[in-house]
């Protein structure tokens, strides 16, 4: 018997409660309904929680915060090693989840899972190696120590262009450091965090200590924002929510982490290898449709090679398929919804209007489906190049010297991701050193790990997630002075 569309082995996985303080719970008024994208049909619905479910979320993360803090890490890591364990076991069901809810194509779904729960593996092992420090004392008698402490109940809004990561990449710190977290997951993608959350149930997470709101935004900020309990907000979204977020964290002294707005540039220079080129922007443009904080915007690339580059690349983005996320073959799923359609067609059309040439693609044939679209001679200004698309079209642009693509790629208030494709080692240092931007992809579009500190610089946010830098970002550092030695 075929397989229903999206349909999971696992069926206790699609959920339609949220989790409150260690209880799977109705909201008030009517639930939210949750859309396949390319569809559009309901396939699933959520509660919409009232303010006091918000409440008592934040009040059972503060009862357990005590206990799971002083637990020791090895146990926290323990429970986090088993929940990487059980979303891996379940790993097709995550991906037919993400991709039901969020349309991307199912082997990106895939990677996504890995890539998700890579966080719990790696901060599983992480919580044991955050270490204290002993300074030298300035004066005889005297010891100066310095401990790593939770910094207590934190918050988490989180995007629907990746779901699961998205979750994890701030879950798997908080928890491996001792916090605890109450995650408000994306309206449009709220299964899948569901889906996670019942598997932390079962590795062992207590009660209280990860709870999952669903929700109006409107509802749940305020209270997340406005609570004295929480300590830390972390947030992945767009730079005017993320501002606004800030500033309602402020009379409250938060500490804050915010992956907003990206614009990436991806410079290619005369003496780059063109396959790498190509690969790069492959993978920089088109990973997850271009529905990426660090997707490249902006493609530059210097007059030497432009020609050769256009051509190369675009054979390669006329042989891809946009289309159901869930058939085979497919490379781009349909976009999340509407507005990110129009978004598309209209940075399009007016790149082509300022001159712009079409090199493959074109309009979008209709519902949730954008072409994958390579536009050349694109106008510096055109709208392409200031905002972020968020989708699968790319826009080349010419520069002449070294010194004007470093300053085209500068050229924005934003600086999260820019990727260079360069054969020369003193290009790469002089350009990797002076590109203003939290992360620098070098003759790579693959950037993201569990690994390595990922984050912004300029309005792109601050703080970092990932590596023993993701885990400091939940810790604060208490000084004790011990006199009389
Ligand atoms: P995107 O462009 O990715 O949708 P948003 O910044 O609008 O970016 O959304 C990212 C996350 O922020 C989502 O979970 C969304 O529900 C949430 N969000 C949007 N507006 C608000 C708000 N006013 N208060 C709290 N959360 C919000």
């Amino acid at each position: 018997m075929s397989r229903q569309r999206g349909e999971l082995d696992e069926k206790y996985l699609l959920l339609s409660k949220a989790y409150v303080a260690g209880k799977w719970v109705d909201g008030s008024g009517d639930p939210i309904a949750v859309d396949d994208p390319y569809t559009l049909e309901t396939v699933g619905q959520v509660p919409r929680v009232s303010e006091a479910q918000v409440s008592e979320a934040i009040d059972a993360a503060n009862r357990a915060f005590p206990q799971w803090a002083r637990w020791p890490a090895k146990e926290r890591g323990a429970i986090l090693r088993r929940w990487y364990e059980l979303v891996i076991q379940h790993k097709e069901d995550f991906a037919r989840l993400i991709t039901l809810e969020n349309g991307k194509a199912l082997k990106e779904s895939r990677a996504e899972v890995d890539y998700g729960a890579g966080f719990l593996e790696f901060y599983a092992d992480e919580a044991t190696r955050s270490l204290g420090e002993i300074i030298p004392a300035p004066v005889t008698g005297r010891r100066l120590m310095v401990e790593r402490e939770p910094i207590g109940v934190c918050v988490a809004i989180t995007p629907w262009n990746f779901p699961l990561a998205m979750l994890t990449r701030k879950v798997g710190p908080a928890l491996a450091a001792g916090c605890t977290m109450v995650a408000k997951p994306a309206e449009l993608t709220p299964l899948t965090a569901l889906a996670f959350a019942k598997l932390g149930e079962e590795a062992g997470v207590p009660a209280g200590v990860f709870s999952v709101v669903t929700g109006n935004s409107k509802t749940i900020g305020p209270v997340m924002t406005g609570s004295p309990i929480v300590r830390k907000l972390s947030f992945t979204g767009s730079t005017p929510v993320g501002a606004m977020l800030a500033e309602a964290c402020a009379p409250t002294i938060k500490r804050l982490g915010l992956e907003l707005g990206g614009n990436a540039p991806l410079l290619i220079f005369d003496d780059a290898d063109l396959d790498t080129a190509v690969e790069t922007a492959m993978v920089a443009k088109f990973r997850n449709g271009g529905q990426s904080c660090v997707a490249a915007n902006r493609i530059y690339v210097q007059n030497g090679i432009r020609d050769r580059f256009l051509d190369a690349f675009g054979s390669k983005v006329a042989t891809m398929k946009a289309g159901d996320g869930f058939e085979d073959g497919i490379d781009v799923g349909p976009m999340i919804d509407d507005r990110a359609i129009a978004k598309i067609d209209e940075h399009r059309e007016d790149a082509l209007r300022r001159g712009g040439r079409l090199i493959a693609g074109g309009a979008s044939p209709g519902g949730r489906i954008a072409v994958p679209t390579l536009i050349g001679d694109v106008a510096s200004d055109a709208l392409l190049t200031r905002e972020e698309t968020f989708g699968p079209l790319a826009g080349v642009i010419g520069f002449a010297s070294v010194e004007d693509g470093v300053r085209l790629a500068n050229d924005t208030p934003f600086g999260l991701a820019a990727y260079l494709c360069s054969s020369d080692p003193a290009t790469i240092a002089r350009v990797g050193r002076d590109l203003e931007s939290g992360i620098v992809g070098i003759n790579t579009g693959l950037i993201s790990t569990p690994f390595a500190p990922f984050g912004g610089v300029k309005q792109s946010g601050l703080g970092r997630e990932g590596s023993h830098h993701g885990l400091a970002e939940y810790q604060n550092l208490k000084y004790l002075c011990h006199a009389g030695l």
